[in-house]
């Protein structure tokens, strides 16, 4: 395999990051995973505008423009799909630096890590309701900082909640805020279907802007009648809704055939998700 690293493709068992690097000391860092089906990515230039705007807020210059980012990613690409196939996580990191000691303080002329590679992901989703990849979630509270709107690298609140989800025999766990809320997913966002009317809760601080999210909103405004609604989501209407959607950039979209070992709906994979996914899959690269 061939990673990026500061500037170089190199092997991957050749490259070497400091144990003193901020990424690894506090978490301190930015990532984004991209999808590359045969080459075409989905989502290339919201995802580095996403990558952009968290390390803005972290106050992180990598100087890379979407050129560089779109460089490296067909580099990693074309390196790597003889060994890992076309359907292909693209992976960007980057930290804010390597320091010689350990102080919470931002340090000065330290330059930002960056890091890539790429995975094998499963091959692009299907609208065909025989084979699509469902889904059983349960639910909890939202345990996370206030500030998910941020794609750090620091996951550990999503990793403890998907493992809280995964040890009740779930591959999600759906998330409500103190006031009774849905937020989003250990890895997802959440979409909630009830009478015809899709809805996800609005962006905040409270949850990622996922870019699968976000491209499904557009195409639906673009392309269906379907009524799309942004709004908050409460515990009570997930448990009654005729279908939900988990959403992320490998998933596509994703039916949700059970809460908390209950179906949702008639239990079976529904009809508005159907219509969403051919949309998707016929328009993603679009964006
Ligand atoms: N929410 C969280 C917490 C995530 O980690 C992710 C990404 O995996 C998503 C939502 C979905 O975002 P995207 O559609 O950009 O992959």
């Amino acid at each position: 395999t061939t990673v990026y690293l500061n500037g170089d493709f190199i092997p991957a068992e050749q490259a070497k990051i400091s144990p003193m690097d901020r990424g690894f000391l506090f978490g301190d860092g930015i990532y984004e995973v991209i999808p590359s089906y045969s080459g075409r990515f989905v989502g290339f230039a919201p995802h580095i505008d996403r990558m952009h705007s968290g390390l803005g807020q972290l106050s992180i210059d990598p100087q890379l423009s979407h050129e560089k980012w779109q460089h490296i990613a067909e580099q990693l690409v074309a390196d790597n799909k003889a060994e890992l196939g076309d359907n292909l996580g693209v992976y960007f990191q980057v930290s804010r630096g390597t320091d010689t000691k350990r102080g919470h303080a931002f340090p000065t002329n330290v330059a930002p890590t960056v890091f890539g590679f790429v995975f094998a992901i499963p091959p692009e989703p299907v609208a065909d309701k025989a084979k699509a990849t469902i889904y059983n979630v349960v639910t909890g509270q939202d345990l996370r900082w206030q500030r998910c709107n941020i794609k750090s690298t620091s996951l550990l609140g999503n990793v403890l909640h998907y493992q809280q989800g995964a040890e009740q025999g779930a591959q999600e766990i759906l998330l409500f805020d103190k006031q009774g809320n849905l937020t989003e997913g250990a890895a997802v966002n959440v979409f909630v279907i009830k009478d015809g009317v899709i809805a996800t809760p609005p962006l905040s601080t409270k949850l990622l802007p996922g870019i699968t999210r976000q491209i499904l909103l557009a195409i639906l405004a673009k392309h269906s009648d379907i009524e799309v609604q942004e709004r908050d989501i409460s515990e009570a209407e997930v448990l009654a809704a005729d279908e939900i959607w988990i959403t992320s950039s490998s998933k596509e979209i994703a039916p949700v055939l059970t809460v908390n070992n209950n179906p949702v709906g008639d239990g079976q994979v529904g009809d508005v998700w159907l219509a969403a996914q051919q949309l998707f899959s016929s328009h993603k690269f679009d964006y």
